[in-house]
């Protein structure tokens, strides 16, 4: 499969953030969202066996422990990323799986978490989250949210409450954008939408949903990548 990077951090935009965890970062995607902070893994990359992904999972965190299968969009790589899955699963792994939620997610293993995105206007690729992903979607699994503006706010409330989300997922993730050029300071000022006035919209509407915030772009320069 073709890997952007492998690395160790910390886990940043779901229930799980604060926990170390392994990234596999695959290249590739076909979305385009405008504040995408992962541009550079649409391209390049290296190709890596089955083995050998593992065997740097393994160094990295021995023995167990957290590994999140991101990108880029892992789901395009699904004949050999199912497999990467289900291995890590049976060596005794607790896997994530963040996705787009544009792929098809009937063959991901029943014991992986998925962690899936609902693509909102403003971040271009509205209209792209395949609805038949709400089938696959069990009490483990979270959907996340990225707003930029009031409008995807009010959608993702609407899109929430009219498919039960909150009954169906562990989570239901509102997280504001980041601006992808965001450097420097690790604070709110480089999000899209104020994390306030976000709170203070889901509080007045009662949203059984959770505000998320990018753990790591606040503990690290929001520039660095591989954190
Ligand atoms: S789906 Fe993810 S990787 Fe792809 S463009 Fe959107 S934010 Fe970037």
């Amino acid at each position: 499969m073709q890997i952007t990077e492998i690395y160790k951090s910390l886990q940043g935009e779901s229930t799980y953030a604060g926990l170390s965890c392994v990234f596999v970062r695959l290249t590739g995607c076909n979305l385009r969202c405008n504040w995408c902070d992962s541009e550079y893994t649409f391209q390049g990359g290296r190709k890596m066996a089955l083995e050998e992904v593992l065997d740097e999972v393994s160094r990295l965190s021995p023995g167990g422990g957290f590994v999140e299968i991101t990108g880029g969009e892992p789901m395009l790589q699904e004949r050999e990323v199912v497999p990467l899955m289900k291995r890590l699963v049976s060596d005794g792994y607790s896997v994530l799986l963040e996705t787009s939620g544009e792929r098809p997610l009937e063959q991901v293993p029943d014991a992986v978490i998925k962690i899936v995105d609902v693509k909102c206007p403003d971040s271009g690729e509205g209209d792209t989250f395949r609805l038949e992903n709400l089938d696959t979607l069990t009490a483990r699994d979270e959907i996340k949210f990225v707003l930029s503006s009031r409008g995807d706010y009010e959608f993702a409330r609407d899109f929430t409450r009219r498919h039960n989300l909150h009954e169906r997922v562990n989570a239901v993730l509102f997280s504001p954008a980041f601006r992808k050029d965001a450097t420097g300071a690790r604070d709110s000022s480089h999000c899209l939408l104020d994390p306030q006035q976000l709170a203070e919209w889901m509080i007045a509407d009662n949203v059984p949903a959770r505000l998320g915030l990018q753990l790591h772009k606040f503990i690290w320069d929001p520039a660095v990548k591989g954190v």
